[in-house]
């Protein structure tokens, strides 16, 4: 961009100073700086004074000569050789530019044909005009002897260092070494070559400029020098410099580039931050705005375009975020602010703008939206209803399902301050004046948590939760928090009334546990109840129960009932609520329920009733069936008794015939051996009979001696001799000399030939071991066999009364010998304990204390 640096001083300077003469001549010495930026223009062209013309303050004077002229200087700042051109104006204009080794280029220019005018007509004029010129001029022949000096800069030099006429060069400079670089310079000017230098003098800075001097057929015939005071221009550019490093350094610390596009030439200039934000070294950016946006997301270039294109458009500023995508893959997020920079015709002629990385700032509030997206669907989504409301009472949230829950109008809901709200909720609450004095409450102790159950006018029952909302520790507000438990509490109701029925019922007194039961199903199924029963003699009602307080109504038993299905029939204003009581196909009765005033039985109630109707009838049936087994065992008992006592008699007179059939001789003895034996099996059968009966009515005697179980074990195993022998077993007896204890010498028999027998009839001819030992002070008895065992889920009642494992076809008993052995056992303070597997055999342990029962 060229433009003329304002407050140019030497600039105006000059266009004041120089007089008539230099500003009426076509003559033009124009310094510009690397950025093209005009630093100094001396002398007229096209009669236009140089200030003029380069500060643009006429754009349509600004020819296209001048323009010309401006590119061939830009050409020559960006390294272009030094150059003579002639461009083609309204004048011939000779330009000669020359680059300057800092940087930035100088240019004398002449309208030949007027300077041909102007030199002929007066060199004095000529003379005036060098002299006039901030600079110094001057020229030498090819023995570098000073053929001409002129110009204003010269006079300010001291005078020893000054080019004087006639003088060779290094007379003034002190040094004719070619390697000195005022020689140098002259010596290449005199080869031909174009030169500059910037040289320190006397603490100024001078930017000095040698070309061949040459003649009309183009001979070197000597050199010309132009010597430029930069000390300014530089100090300024230094300043500048220092400017840009510490424009850096800020742009550094806070993270924020600049930018700046020319629209004419497409080019922008990055700062080295923005640089370091894109993570490429200064320079790497490019410089055109296609460059930049390689840089840009794809999806977000768009969006840079069009904010661009309508700054442009509207001449005002912008804003918008990008991202950007680094050499090492990451992205980061850009914003950008511009402006837009107009030219001097008042069109758009660029933007200049910054940018901030704002990643983490974008990536906080990413998460910030995803955090309020998340609360925002939990809290519709949350079955309860909720209300936030800060410490002043405004309503900071409520959800969709709060303003359902108690059904608020729109209108409530449009002025809705935390007050009104809970009025509006009070309004629909049993017991409004306790909800308002516990809200209340809570709402005066930010700090307390609360929880209470609210039964609501329209029977609905809502829990409600009560919490500080806390903000870093500190109480901001209170969270209300209602449920709506109505199904809840209803099926937990129906939950506790079924236990507590089934608990009462669960009673043998069954009458008055179905009344028990009743009375605590009233306030749910309704304010009255009463329970029919059909028995044989006809219909009876065992009870009619009302809540306390109800009206008395009369219940009628519905006739529709009777067909055994439940039933909701109006009663007036209310219901009546039959179920029947069936069990095993037969209907027992039915129970009946009257709703209460207000309301009608509902389905629910319906199944609900069905349910307890269903237990009472299964109460009832049991204690039927209970009644029944009952009787049936007691006639069993009485059956046993009698057959017991009954069989009794014959079976002495048998055992009697026998023994006198075998002392008279007159009978064969085996068959006699055979009658005695079934004989003694007979009473053996008769005994258990017997002890069953004494058991049961604890008639059971015991003559507690001292016993010795050795002995007893002796002679059971001899007693069942013929058995063992019949079986096939073999027995082993392991046991102690002897091994006496205050027992009952029968009864003690009575045990090991119960548990012996056993393991002989269940024993399957295979071996059996009976050991007797003494441990502490108890004896123990372990009958062992290897036969076909019991079944683990038979173990437990084997020795329960009549109670066998096997089928009574396959073996003979009564199923008594066990439970008469565990109560001999039990008697005189011991245990029996089993161990069996099914196939592998059975093992009997008995411990008896030795010193007998306790007293
Ligand atoms: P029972 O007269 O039937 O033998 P018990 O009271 O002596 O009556 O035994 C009850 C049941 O226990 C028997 O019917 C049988 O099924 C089982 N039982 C008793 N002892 C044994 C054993 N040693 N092996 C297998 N089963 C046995």
């Amino acid at each position: 961009m060229l433009e003329v640096s304002p407050g140019d001083e030497e600039l105006h300077d000059t266009s004041s100073d120089v007089g008539s003469v230099v500003a009426r001549a076509p003559f033009l010495v124009l310094g510009v700086d690397s950025r093209l930026h005009v630093t100094f223009a001396a002398g007229a062209l096209d009669a236009l004074p140089a200030a003029e013309l380069f500060a643009g303050a006429d754009g349509d004077r600004m020819l296209s000569t001048h323009r010309a002229l401006l590119e061939i200087l830009a050409r020559s700042v960006n390294g272009a050789q030094a150059s003579t051109v002639t461009v083609e104006g309204r004048h011939r204009i000779a330009l000669h530019a020359e680059p300057l080794s800092g940087g930035g280029a100088v240019a004398v220019c002449l309208d030949v044909d007027r300077t041909a005018q102007a030199v002929s007509r007066s060199e004095q004029g000529l003379r005036m005009l060098f002299r006039n010129v901030p600079a110094g001029i001057w020229a030498t022949d090819l023995r570098l002897r000073i053929t001409r000096a002129e110009g204003s800069l010269l006079e300010q030099v001291p005078a020893a260092l000054r080019p004087v006429v006639g003088r060779r060069v290094w007379d003034f400079t002190g040094d004719r070494s070619p390697a000195d670089a005022v020689m140098s310079l002259h010596l290449g000017a005199l080869a031909g070559q174009s030169g500059s230098a910037r040289f320190k003098a006397l603490g100024r800075l001078y930017d000095v400029v040698l070309e061949p001097l040459r003649d009309g057929t183009g001979q070197v015939t000597g050199c010309v020098g132009f010597a430029m005071d930069a000390t300014r221009h530089y100090a300024r550019e230094a300043a500048l410099q220092k400017l840009a490093r510490r424009l850096d350094s800020a742009q550094r610390l806070a993270h924020v580039g600049s930018w700046e596009y020319d629209l004419a030439t497409n080019r922008i200039e990055w700062s080295e931050e923005l640089h370091r934000m894109h993570g490429l070294p200064p320079g790497e950016l490019g410089d055109s705005y296609e460059g930049f946006l390689a840089h840009t997301l794809p999806e977000d270039r768009p969006l840079t375009d069009a904010a661009v294109a309508q700054a442009l458009r509207t001449g005002k500023g912008f804003q918008y975020d990008h991202r950007i995508v680094l050499p090492t893959g990451e992205r980061r997020v850009l914003q950008t602010r511009g402006e837009v920079l107009f030219g001097a015709d008042g069109q758009p002629s660029g933007l200049f703008g910054s940018c901030v990385d704002i990643t983490e700032r974008w990536q906080a509030l990413e998460k910030q939206k995803r955090t309020v997206s998340l609360l925002t669907a939990t809290l519709e989504s949350t079955a309860d209803g909720l209300l936030v409301v800060d410490l002043d009472g405004r309503v900071v949230a409520f959800n969709r399902r709060f303003a359902e829950m108690w059904r608020l109008p729109a209108s409530v809901l449009e002025a809705a301050t935390g007050q009104t709200l809970l009025a509006f909720v009070r309004r629909a609450v049993m017991g409004e004046e306790a909800f308002a004095a516990r809200t209340r409450e809570l709402e005066s102790r930010p700090e307390e948590e609360g929880h209470d159950v609210l039964q609501l006018v329209d029977e609905r029952i809502i829990e409600r939760y009560s919490r500080p909302q806390r903000l870093d520790g500190s109480v901001v507000g209170r969270v209300w928090s209602f449920r709506d438990v109505t199904q809840r509490e209803r099926l937990l109701r129906q939950a506790q009334l079924m236990s507590n029925a089934g608990r009462l019922l669960a009673s043998l007194e069954v009458e008055q546990a179905a009344e028990a039961a009743a009375r605590v199903a009233l306030p749910l199924l309704g304010c009255a109840c009463a329970l029919d029963l059909f028995d044989p003699e006809g219909s009876r009602r065992l009870f009619s129960v009302a809540v306390e307080g109800a009206r008395e109504v009369p219940l009628a038993v519905s006739r529709a009932a009777l067909s055994g299905h439940p039933l909701v029939e109006a009663v007036g204003e209310r219901t009546r609520l039959t179920v029947p009581l069936m069990a095993r196909d037969k209907l027992l009765g039915v129970l009946t329920f009257l709703s209460a005033e207000s309301r009608r039985h509902t389905q629910e109630d319906l199944v609900l009733a069905g349910k307890l109707g269903a237990r009472m009838a299964l109460a009832f049936d049991q204690a039927s069936l209970y009644r029944q087994a009952r009787e049936a065992l007691d006639a069993r008992e009485q059956f046993l008794s009698v057959a017991a006592h009954e069989l009794r008699g014959p079976a002495t007179t048998l055992q009697l015939g026998l023994q006198m059939l075998r002392s008279t001789g007159d009978c064969p003895s085996a068959p006699v051996e055979l009658c005695e034996r079934q004989l003694q099996q007979l009473g053996r059968l008769i005994d258990e009979m017997l002890d069953f009966t004494r058991l049961r009515s604890q008639r059971l005697h015991f003559e507690v001696e001292p016993v010795d179980l050795v002995k007893a074990v002796q002679l059971t195993v001899t007693s069942l001799g013929r058995e063992l022998e019949t079986s096939g077993s073999t027995l082993t007896v392991t046991a102690p000399a002897a091994l006496v204890g205050r027992w009952d010498a029968g009864r003690i028999e009575q045990l090991v030939r119960n548990l012996l027998s056993n393991a002989i009839k269940y024993g399957r001819g295979r071996p059996i071991q009976v050991e007797v030992a003494t441990s502490g002070d108890d004896a123990t008895l372990v009958v062992r066999d290897m036969g076909i065992g019991i079944p683990l889920d038979r173990q437990a009642y084997v020795f329960e009364p009549f109670e066998r494992a096997v089928s009574e076809r396959n073996f003979g008993g009564l199923g008594l010998g066990l439970f008469i052995s565990r109560a001999i056992v039990e008697a005189f303070g011991g245990t029996i304990a089993l161990e069996s597997q099914p196939d592998v055999g059975s093992t009997f342990r008995v411990t008896l204390p030795r010193d007998g029962p306790s007293p």
